[in-house]
Parts: C-alpha cells; structure tokens; sequence
C-alpha cells in the first residue's frame, strides 16, 4: 500500500512515522510513504502558495495552481484515481470502521490544508472524500494524515506482530477491549484477577468478554447502541447497570 502526502510542511512526518512500528512497516517495504511539499510545486518566484480570500475576513487561502500540481505530479502517469482524502474539520470524523475499509485500498493521496483552508476549486476538481478527527479545528491537517496514516498501517497484514491481534481492541468490534495485566502479579497491595492465571482458556475468554462490555458500559455506553448484542450481554449489562 502506499500513502502520498501533499502538505507544506513535509518535515513534520519523518519524526513521527519514520520509527517505531511503521517505520518498521516501511524498511520492510509492506508500505510506502512519500511526504512531497506543495510549495516545490509553486510558479511564484518567492515560492508563495497562498493568498487573501476573495470573501475577506483574516487569513490566508491555500492556491489552486500549487496544490493541483503536487496532485497531478503524483497522479498523472497513472491508469486509476488514488483515493484522494482532504484532511478537514469539516469532513465525516475519522473511526476504526473507516479505518479498516482504507486498509483495502492500494493508494492514497492525503491533502493537508493550512491556515485558513484550500480554495474550493481544487478540492472540488481532486478530493474524493474528506475526513476530520474531530469536531475541533487544528491549525493544519498534518496531526489529522499522520493520525490517519498511524491508524490504517497498523491494520495492514504483516504490520503488527503476528502475536499481536488487532480484532481485541477497542473499536474493533464497537466494544472497547477489556483491562489488561502485566507482571508483577502483586503491586501496591493489587493482585491481577486470578482468572487470568487459572488456565482456564474458556473462563478467561468470557471474563474478556464481560469486561470489555462493563469498560463500555462505563466509559463508553453511547457506543452499545451501534452493535448488535446477544441477549447474554444484554441480560449481564442490565445486571451491571
Ligand atoms: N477554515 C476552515 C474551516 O473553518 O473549516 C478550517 C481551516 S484549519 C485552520 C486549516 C487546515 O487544518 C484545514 O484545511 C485542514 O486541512 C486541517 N484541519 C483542521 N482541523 C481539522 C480536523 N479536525 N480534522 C482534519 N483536518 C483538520
């Protein structure tokens, strides 16, 4: 799979997706990331990639000519579209179900705005979708395509460890994932649950089970209203309420 990012701050990236888990994914070459600066791409001699909006109020708009050329200089020589993604407030908010069906594409194009935005021409003209992390503004999309980026490589097969499984997570299934332990067994007068250590592979599996759905039920209830329960869960969240 691979990810091209169109932003002006490119140097931002490397320090946040070049270690770790996808900087592993990437040396590997199960994905590829490019991070190209839209201002390389602009024909003004002092390389200026925005101007004031034609609506006034403060700010500065991002120019069709550079933005349209970092796309094209990536989408030109190519027999299909790549999913092209405007990083935007505005756009659906970003979640795991969202991140798994952008798991299944070859190639992605994320458009990061900066300042007050991108004229609408060219997002009308490139994007085919947009996505926001949140009902909240940032002050450039660059946060929101590394977050997006981090999330839909880790779901990648051979990204993360075979003995790490991402189907227990929280938001996998609508649930959030249940406490988990390490050693010691015994820490500050707190023991782990004996379930845990009792061998026992079914009980365990079922106390996994129970307190993923108390985890959401406290933290999270919203969330139990989009997933289809059995009437086993529905019977112990009613106990537990
Ligand atoms: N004027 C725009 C509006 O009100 O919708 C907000 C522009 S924002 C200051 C600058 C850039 O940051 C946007 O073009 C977008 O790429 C990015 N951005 C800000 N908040 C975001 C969010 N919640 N999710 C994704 N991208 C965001």
């Amino acid at each position: 799979m691979k990810f091209d990012v169109l932003t002006l701050f490119p140097q931002m990236f490397e320090s946040v997706l070049g270690d770790s888990i996808i900087g592993r994914a990437r040396s590997n070459g199960i994905i590829e990331m490019n991070f190209i600066d839209i201002r390389d791409f602009s024909t003004n001699k002092h390389r200026k990639v925005d101007d004031y909006p034609y609506s006034g109020g403060g700010g500065m708009l991002m120019n069709v000519q550079p933005v349209y050329d970092a796309y094209m200089s990536v989408a030109k020589n190519l027999d299909y579209k790549p999913l092209t993604i405007y990083m935007s407030p505005q756009g659906s908010v970003f979640n795991q179900k969202t991140a798994i069906k952008l798991s299944n594409e070859k190639h992605i194009i994320l458009l990061c705005g900066h300042y007050e935005g991108i004229d609408q021409r060219v997002i009308d003209e490139i994007v085919d979708m947009e996505l926001s992390i949140g009902d909240f503004v940032l002050t450039g999309g660059e946060i929101p395509a590394m977050a997006i980026i981090d999330t839909v490589t880790r779901l990648i097969p051979g990204v993360l460890s075979a003995e790490t499984s991402y189907e227990n997570e929280s938001h996998y299934n609508g649930l959030l994932e249940y406490p988990q332990y390490t050693r010691p067994y015994e820490w500050h007068g707190k023991k782990i649950p004996d379930v845990l250590i009792s061998g026992h592979h079914a009980n365990i599996e079922k106390w996994k089970h129970e307190q993923s759905l108390l985890n959401t039920l406290k933290k999270r209830p919203d969330l139990l209203k989009n997933i289809d329960l059995s009437s086993d869960d529905l019977e112990f969240i009613n106990k537990n309420k």
